[in-house]
């Protein structure tokens, strides 16, 4: 069974952090350990801070590793879609080297299609054969995962499992996975405001606003701004998302021996960081580490709805544990885990 550990807390002193990482027993002498993050949006401003992340980047130091904080670029078109853009949010948000300690590298290339196709060896049958880890992450010899629990509009829940499934790959790894997400349209809604098609970095959408599926990417923008509704995703094709970040999580962590994941459970909005800040779905509850992405992220699902007194995820139209429960079936960890509060 798989042990997660606990610091409780409304707010989280970073001296915590040193207190779990100390349970994780990692072996990182001499190696180059990512540290992988989301460094949020522009207009977000409940990612996970820089100054919880330089304690981390200081334990690896302790653990004999030499660490780099990282992530890639976004597939939707704004701030973060290349790396020149990216640095300029970290900069905002307090990315930079003066302060964590550690250079800030984006790991997939200038502009998101520097990567390594690797194929995904797993347990069970999978949607998914190959996917592109993004090529820094892909050289590192370690990689220590700090996420931030959130709800999510295609996937209800996002954390450790999609930090890395989604978040450690190229561009071409992003589409890969939403290439089942592409939206539909309901024209009786739309009300031909445009703003989806001003924003669409592909040039996907036509004169008339139907969707030119060979040029969309399923990147989900247009969902996001279209005030009208009139761009969605069924549940099936939300699932289907699902299933291939598990399996892209699969990809990107077989080379690995050792992975340490930290889950924030801080400002649990209803949204992930590349949106800007809703309301949160519960309480703070604290932040959980473990070596088990499946069980880290299977006992923030279950706390989330503990700490809220109901299913706060209902609302999303989607289960959120379809990606735990596959990702547990290819042999990624274990839906079954002990809770040890330090
Ligand atoms: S944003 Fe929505 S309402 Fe506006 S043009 Fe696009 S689909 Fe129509
Ligand atoms: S049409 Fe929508 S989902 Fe497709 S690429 Fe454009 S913004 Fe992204």
């Amino acid at each position: 069974m798989a042990r997660v550990y606990l610091l409780e807390a409304q707010f989280p002193e970073v001296s915590g952090i040193e207190k779990l990482f100390s349970k994780l027993d990692l072996d990182l002498d001499g190696k180059f350990v990512a540290i992988k993050v989301h460094m949020g949006e522009l207009r977000n401003v409940t990612y996970v801070k820089p100054f919880y992340v330089r304690k981390v980047v200081e334990m690896v130091r302790e653990c004999g590793g030499e660490p780099f904080v990282t992530d890639t670029t976004t597939l939707y078109g704004l701030m973060r879609a290349d790396a020149l853009g990216y640095y300029k949010v970290a900069a905002a948000h307090g990315f930079v080297a003066e302060h964590l300690g550690c250079p800030v590298l984006i790991a997939d290339g200038l502009r998101g299609e520097d990567g390594v196709l690797v194929r995904i060896e797993a347990n069970a049958k999978t949607e998914l054969k190959e996917i592109e880890v993004a090529r820094l992450i892909y050289e590192s010899d370690a990689m220590v995962v700090v996420s931030h629990a959130t709800g999510h509009g295609a996937t209800a829940f996002g954390g450790a499992l999609k930090n890395v499934g989604m978040g450690c790959v190229t561009k071409r790894g992003k589409a890969a996975q939403h290439e089942v997400t592409k939206p539909l349209f309901d024209r009786e809604r739309c009300d031909g405001c445009g703003r989806c098609a001003k924003h669409c970095a592909y040039n996907a959408i036509r004169d008339d606003f139907e969707i030119d599926m060979e040029k969309c990417v399923g990147c989900g923008l247009c969902i996001g701004l279209c005030r009208q509704g009139a761009r969605f995703t069924t549940r099936e094709m939300k699932e289907s998302l699902q299933r291939r970040i598990a399996e892209a999580a699969c990809g990107v962590l077989r080379k690995f021996d050792d992975v340490a994941f930290l889950n924030f459970l801080v400002d649990v909005t209803k949204a992930c960081d590349c949106a800007a800040t809703l309301p949160p779905l519960c309480r703070n509850i604290g932040v959980l580490a473990s070596k088990d992405p499946v069980a880290i992220d299977k006992c923030s699902i279950d706390l989330i709805r503990k700490a809220a007194g109901r299913d706060v995820f209902a609302s999303f139209d989607v289960d959120p544990e379809v990606q735990v429960r596959h990702a547990a079936a290819l042999g990624l960890g274990s839906l079954e885990y002990e809770l040890v509060q330090i």
